[in-house]
């Protein structure tokens, strides 16, 4: 239900829901999509419904056959869908699930739109950029305001303005603001002051180059947040104001910040949700109420005690390719009133001999998710070392795979065990392609993705970690735990404390001897938000916590 009592009209369109457009200048890397999530939980803690969309302007239809290096972790959603890592950020902030609507390509819009041209929806016409792909943009961006679900609708259009590829969604957000209305939409612009040293100012001219930029695109910016590393003076942002055409007030600044976290915060001191209601006639129910996440905040600033947990993976070099495992943390570790430090464990360097070393000390090792056989050796020998010498332990995806495989060659004496991904003639294949898996020559959108039910076992880490006996996560992967060996592997000692209802698939693994030994078939880091930290997170965490007082 919409929270508007009266939904206005405007040009051709009834309008119920305020749509924000949120661009940005200067450079990429600005923040945007914690812009939007913290604009996201403000108006979320004033009491409104609100979503948040990503339009990314690269021609992939989505980011799934990306390479993390690339693109940094491809986040999926409980339908299924394989999405920008800017949907986690909005997962996390708002506390809502996403879906597919939740971002829009280049590569899908046009792949949409000549399915359409080939089944003859367009008659007769020649296929434009204007109308027939900005049509289809803002049909994408209208779906989620019409669901009827939504007060307020944030689209973070992708990239920087200037770009190439951006042009057809400036000016399909420029047309959308003349088709619902001034007062129902609206146009953040993210862009750079930057500070130069040498001359001991900050300077402005970026900023204006930038509006001038999206102007000459027809779009007029109503709020400018400006990322500056020092406070933005009086001056100017009076400055700002009068050369970008905007009020004193709608200069907004954004300071560099300890935690993501805290930008919500920052963004309520500065009043962008204010001035965000008060140009969209939203009517302003008192001030948002963010008592837990200001808790939680503190929780992350004052932490109590820290951690160590190595996170062993092959593309560690670039954080952003574990975007959630690292959120989930920082979740987790509130909870337990600590701050988790990961250490970054390359696993291609990783071998039975500077295994101890290169995790020596820490209280914690997670195995992370990954395709591909570079690394796996390392990966192994992380397992041996953690079920070994009874450290807390956490698979995930290939974690878990991986725990699987070393249990099986080093418990069960199944020499050669392995996954078939990395050796189809192995005589122990614990780790198999699922059936449906087998004929499959596409690779986009293809793998067991989304969400799915488990059933746990109870006794088990992981029931007691849930509290729950039936709960769903979400996958994404080719590859299963072979049933047929799943006999073998239980006589040896591994306990399965999770399975898929449906299909009776293995979702979860354990090795009950030992203090916190769980490998999950699914990626648990996607569902961890601010307001419902991973109870499995919650758990290893504890348990690193409990290993290192023991020790
Ligand atoms: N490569 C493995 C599979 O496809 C694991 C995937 C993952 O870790 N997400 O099953």
């Amino acid at each position: 239900m919409s929270y508007f009592s009266h939904p206005s009209t405007s040009n051709n369109y009834i309008v119920s829901t305020k749509y924000i457009f949120v661009t940005g200048g200067v450079t990429s890397s600005l923040g945007k999509g914690i812009i939007c999530a913290s604009l996201g939980r403000l108006l979320t803690a004033r009491g409104l419904n609100v979503t948040i969309q990503k339009l990314d302007p690269y021609i992939n239809v989505d980011p799934g056959t990306m390479n993390p290096y690339e693109h940094g972790e491809v986040y999926v959603t409980d339908d299924g869908a394989e999405t920008d890592l800017d949907l986690g950020h909005y997962e996390r902030f708002l506390d809502l699930p996403t879906s597919q609507q939740n971002n829009v390509t280049t590569g899908r819009i046009y792949y949409d739109v000549i399915k359409k041209e080939r089944k003859g929806a367009y008659l007769g016409k020649t296929i434009q950029v204007v109308p027939h792909i900005t049509d289809e943009i803002k049909s994408r961006v209208r779906t989620l305001g019409e669901t009827g679900h939504y007060d307020v609708v944030i689209v973070e259009v992708g990239g920087t303005v200037g770009d190439i590829e951006g042009l057809p969604y400036i000016e399909a957000v420029r047309q959308m603001r003349y088709d619902v209305g001034r007062r129902n939409s609206l146009s953040i612009h993210l862009t750079l002051v930057p500070y130069l040293k040498a001359a001991g100012e900050v300077k402005t001219k970026p900023t204006q180059h930038s509006v001038k930029m999206l102007q000459e695109s027809g779009l007029m910016p109503d709020i400018l947040v400006c990322r500056a590393e020092v406070p933005l003076e009086p001056g100017i942002r009076r400055k700002i104001a009068q050369f970008c055409n905007v009020e004193v007030e709608d200069v907004i600044a954004s300071l560099d910040a300890s935690s993501i976290y805290e930008v919500p915060l920052l963004m309520l001191e500065e009043g962008l949700d204010r001035r965000v209601i008060e140009k969209l006639d939203i009517p302003d129910r008192g001030e948002p109420d963010l008592q837990g996440w200001k808790t939680f905040v503190q929780a992350v600033q004052q932490p109590e005690s820290t951690v160590e947990i190595a996170l062993v993976g092959k593309y560690v070099e670039h954080h952003d390719a574990y975007m959630s495992i690292v959120e989930a943390f920082i979740h987790a570790g509130a909870v337990n009133r600590a701050k988790v430090r990961i250490r970054w464990v390359q696993s291609e360097d990783l071998t039975a001999s500077n295994v101890a070393e290169r995790l020596g000390k820490v209280s914690g090792v997670l195995v992370a998710p990954g395709f591909g056989g570079r690394g796996i050796d390392g990966k192994l020998a992380a397992v041996e070392h953690a079920r070994v010498n009874d450290i807390p332990f956490f698979g995930i995806c290939l974690g878990m795979q991986c725990a699987v495989i070393e249990f099986a060659r080093n418990r069960c004496g199944m020499e050669g065990a392995n996954s078939a991904e990395f050796d189809s003639a192995t005589p122990f294949p614990v780790i198999d392609i699922m059936p449906e898996q087998k004929n499959i020559k596409n690779m986009g959108g293809t793998m067991r993705l989304g969400k799915y039910d488990c059933h746990l076992e109870e006794g088990t880490r992981a029931h007691t970690a849930y509290g729950a006996a039936d709960i769903s996560e979400r996958h994404r992967h080719r590859f299963e735990l072979n049933n047929e060996l799943r006999d073998q592997l239980e006589t040896c000692g591994l306990r399965v404390s999770g399975t898929n209802p449906d299909r009776g698939l293995v979702e979860i693994v354990e090795i009950p001897e030992n203090r916190w030994f769980v490998g999950v078939q699914f990626h648990p880091e996607l569902k961890s938000t601010v307001s419902k930290p991973h109870p499995l997170f919650v758990d290893f965490v504890k348990a690193a916590l409990e290993f290192q007082a023991d020790r």
